[in-house]
């Protein structure tokens, strides 16, 4: 695998891909400027070492050139945090372009226009991609984002760098953590899956059997497993058409000898409201017209041991409806365990769309050892499938 720490950027441009896919107010300021910060550490190595960068970047999903992504909205915001002067192309192919690529000095930053005012960088077209390798020496790839896709710039222009590609220090945090999970950490290993639904998580928990000792399923996904054990659920959310898949993940699981974990209490609601009346309930006796949308006191306390007996762990999906207060409290519990754990030596990795909002809204961010900043990407990891930009600078 190789990293950043395999090249002397002196005097060499490096071609970076970047995810400054960030979000803009109605006055287009980044009003979340986390993968920004996220990609620094790889710009500062090729700034010290007497390089120069040329940054590429989507932004949001135009529809041609639409002046709303363009990327210069966000000039200022990688000037505050690099504290380097930006250069900004007007487009991210071309002479000009390729102009300004070829005159830059050491220490300063190029940033290109928004990739996706071409058709051809999501359709991998490899002519552009040709373009685009014009514009550096060496090819780094620092977007786990959008490593999932198999773009110009994410994949495709890999081809035109055999010798000179490798990862950026983000990506290789991202691959690292994820390994650690999967071949490399320490045992026990434990995931925590939670969401609303088993049709998402599916092909994830048939993977992760393989590579975990304890699984934690909660959240909404809790009662297509206990409805397919004869459960009573009341009105909690169920995939009727997915019991026989957890039947069969039970089993599959007792074969792996992998100890499944499911909530043996719920905080029941006599409405999907934050101001619903609640009870504490038995999760296989839930009457008609209550649901269940958060994990129980005795389900917690049970996670809670769980995860401390556990040397790595990965963090998907929250254990209950943590949008609204009422029903925090569990996924809350759930981040002040593992936060234990990793304080007491565990590494943990939380990763995917819901569960990262909830480690930021409820401050865990610094508590675990690793946050993914790929939704999709991160997903496609756990399902075991090789993604095509990691893929690419491996070849
Ligand atoms: P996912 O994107 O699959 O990780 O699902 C996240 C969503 O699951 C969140 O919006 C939660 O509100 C929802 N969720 C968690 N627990 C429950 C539950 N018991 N009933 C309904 N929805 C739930």
């Amino acid at each position: 695998m190789k990293t950043l720490q395999d090249f002397n950027f002196e005097n060499k441009r490096a071609l970076i891909r970047v995810d400054f896919n960030v979000p803009l107010n109605e006055a287009f300021e980044v009003t979340d400027s986390t993968r920004i910060q996220s990609a620094k550490p790889t710009i500062i190595k090729v700034l010290e070492d007497g390089g120069s960068c040329v940054l590429m970047s989507h932004l949001g999903r135009p529809k041609g050139v639409q002046e709303e992504f363009s990327l210069k909205h966000i000039e200022n915001a990688i000037e505050d945090i690099i504290g380097v002067e930006v250069k900004v192309a007007s487009d991210c192919v071309g002479e000009d372009v390729e102009a300004l690529a070829n005159n830059l000095k050491p220490g300063e930053i190029l940033l290109l226009e928004n990739l996706r005012f071409h058709k051809e960088e999501t359709a991998g077209d490899k002519d552009f991609a040709e373009k685009l390798s014009r514009l550096g020496d060496i090819y780094v790839n620092d977007a786990f984002g959008t490593a999932h896709r198999a773009h110009a710039s994410t994949t495709v222009v890999a081809e035109f760098f055999p010798e000179n590609k490798c990862f950026g220090s983000l990506l290789a945090q991202e691959i690292e953590s994820i390994d650690k999970v999967m071949k490399t950490g320490d045992k026990p290993v434990l995931a925590v899956l939670g969401g609303a639904k088993v049709s998402s998580k599916i092909t994830i928990i048939e993977n992760i059997l393989d590579k975990v000792d304890h699984l934690i399923i909660g959240g909404g996904m809790t009662f297509t497993f206990i409805k397919a054990q004869g459960g009573s659920i009341g009105d909690s959310i169920c995939e009727d058409d997915k019991m026989e898949l957890a039947l069969d993940i039970l089993k599959q699981a007792k074969e792996k000898n992998v100890k499944i974990h499911l909530p043996v209490d719920v905080l029941a609601a006599n409405a999907f409201s934050n101001d619903a009346d609640t009870q504490i309930m038995d999760v296989t006796a839930i009457p008609d017209g209550w649901q269940g949308l958060d994990a129980g006191p005795k389900s917690k306390a049970i996670f809670d041991e769980v995860v401390n007996q556990c040397k790595t762990i990965l963090w998907n999906g929250p254990l209950g409806v943590f949008e609204m207060e009422s029903f925090a409290n569990g996924t809350i519990e759930l981040g002040n365990s593992i936060a234990e754990a990793t304080k007491n030596g565990a590494f943990s990795l939380v990763g995917g769309g819901d569960s990262v909002a909830a480690v930021k809204q409820f401050g865990f961010e610094n508590k675990v050892s690793y946050v993914s900043t790929g939704g999709g990407a991160m997903l496609e990891s756990l399902e075991g499938k090789t993604l095509p930009g990691i893929a690419a600078i491996m070849a």
